[in-house]
């Protein structure tokens, strides 16, 4: 059976390439009639922060993927915290030890800031590991019962992890296909430590093991980590998962990954919900709280590094459970397009029914000690729909349908000509007839009358259109006229000629 899994760590809120992992992950489920879980990865407990770990659950609500199982739902292979999984760990980081996979170190930090500083004066890295320090120092080498003394003094340790000598691993990724590593470029990483807390490393190890992950689907930036994890699985004689690492999502101009501060640059939110840091109090804005449709953020996000292999760009979730295909994942770093993400938004816009945006909008104009029935809100979201992104921009788009303009674009008002006043005078008594004050009736009768007198078109349309929205813009104007009413449309044509 497949079993995908995503598993933050709840160090903040979650980032739009997080929330794309964990979209590819809940698709590949779908896809496959399997299941989609949460884990949450809070091991570190250095980098914890309050709220996060309930930001996550609640932004992948509000997609629509929320996990098969999690904490609270369906915990077959529970708890699906590590720090609650914290007893489990210790007995394979001995076993490791047992088996010779793995070993006890007591370097202080100021000891490896040392090496580290020496090797970069000598332009080189540091690698830290066993064979290396064998070759370079043997005193560095502790015994079997010096090991066992300094662990019963209470001394600090770490376990890390024994590196094979002198191979090359080729591994498999389903996106990358071969990928090959060279075993005496890596560090022994450190596995466990003496406050009896795992890393990352072993717990996710151990976790996705007990937990029968089938696929381990995250981002590039742990494909450094996939060679010591196929390690982990042979020495602890497991079978590994299948590994895909999804392409970086990288900033929408010049080079690199997308960051924070690429959308507080050009305006747009990289995370999902509002969030406030509960140290810094630092703020940032969300898509939810910006006006994004979730389908329009799935859809988008669906597209940053994965295509159906068609020019198809609109896929509702449904679709996306079908056509979705870990083997058409690109390589290459998918490009973050701000525009093109409100585009989706505004598509996904249009698809609405006028009647449910008409609800949205409804608190807004009610907030501008407005009174409005339902049916003619919805009339006017389905007039100027088109022009919005969100629903929030509703109100610039049509304020001219509820409040009489205080003023009016100069440059069109100076194009009147003499003759426009007594036209318009003229107008307002065509209009004062009109009975069934209806768009396509009302606006038969003023072309009639335009023609029969000859008027030009420009010449009375612009000027009306003025009058009644103070620019020339908005919707088709005939349309507006019905709306706002035969008296508001004279009383505004008349202020406007004072
Ligand atoms: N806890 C890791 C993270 O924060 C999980 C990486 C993985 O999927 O293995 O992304």
């Amino acid at each position: 059976q497949v079993r995908v899994r995503f598993a933050p760590s709840p160090t903040g809120p979650l980032h739009i390439g997080g929330v794309r992992t964990a979209l590819f992950n809940y698709l590949f489920a779908k896809k496959n009639n399997g299941v989609f879980f949460l884990r949450i990865e809070d091991t570190d407990q250095n980098r914890f922060v309050p709220g996060a770990e309930e930001y996550i659950m609640e932004a992948l609500e509000w997609l629509g993927i929320a996990p098969d199982e999690t904490i609270g739902k369906n915990e077959k292979f529970g708890p699906y915290k590590q720090s609650e999984r914290k007893h489990l760990y210790k007995q394979y980081a001995d076993e490791l030890i047992n088996s010779g996979n793995a070993y006890y170190a007591f370097d202080t930090a100021e000891a490896l800031d040392l090496q580290r500083k020496q090797h970069e004066e000598q332009g080189k890295t540091f690698i830290y590991n066993w064979h290396n320090r064998e070759k370079l120092d043997t005193s560095l080498v502790i015994s079997a019962a010096e090991t066992s003394k300094r662990i019963a003094a209470g001394e600090d340790f770490v376990i890390r992890f024994k590196t094979p000598v002198d191979e090359t691993l080729h591994l498999q990724d389903i996106i990358r296909g071969e990928v090959k590593f060279e075993t005496n470029l890596l560090d022994d990483k450190v596995l466990f430590k003496s406050d009896g807390m795992p890393t990352y490393h072993l717990a996710n190890i151990v976790d996705d093991h007990l937990m029968e992950t089938s696929h381990v689907i995250r981002g590039e930036e742990w494909l450094p980590s996939m060679p010591l994890h196929v390690m982990l699985y042979r020495a602890f004689g497991w079978e590994a998962p299948e590994f895909a690492h999804l392409p970086l999502i990288m900033k929408p101009v010049g080079n690199g990954k997308l960051s924070k501060r690429d959308g507080d640059k050009l305006g747009f939110p990289v995370f999902p919900l509002n969030w406030k840091d509960p140290i810094s109090g630092e703020t940032s804005s969300g898509y939810r709280e910006k006006g994004f449709f979730p389908e329009a953020v799935v859809n988008f996000l669906a597209l940053l590094g994965w295509n159906d292999g068609t020019e198809k760009e609109m896929f509702s979730l449904e679709e996306l459970e079908q056509a979705f295909d870990l083997s058409r994942v690109h390589k290459a770093g998918a490009k973050f397009d701000p525009e093109k993400n409100k585009w989706f938004n505004h598509q996904y816009l249009m698809k609405k029914d006028d009647a449910d945006l008409a609800k949205s909008f409804a608190p807004i104009v009610a907030e501008k000690g407005i009174t409005v029935s339902e049916n003619v809100l919805t009339k006017i979201v389905s007039l100027i729909k088109e022009r919005a992104d969100f629903v929030s921009e509703f109100w610039d788009l049509s304020d001219f349908f509820f409040v009489t303009p205080i003023s009016y674009d100069e440059k069109a008002r100076k194009n009147w000509k003499e003759e426009t006043p007594t036209l318009m005078q003229e107008l307002i008594s065509v209009l004062g007839e009109i009975t069934d004050f209806t768009a396509a009736n009302i606006e038969t009768i003023v072309k009639d009358w335009m023609t029969k007198n000859e008027i030009g078109m420009g010449k009375v349309m612009q000027p009306f259109r003025l009058s009644l929205v103070g620019a020339l813009k908005g919707p088709h104007l005939f349309d507006i006229v019905e709306l706002i009413g035969k008296e508001e449309t004279i009383k505004r044509i008349e202020k406007a000629i004072t």
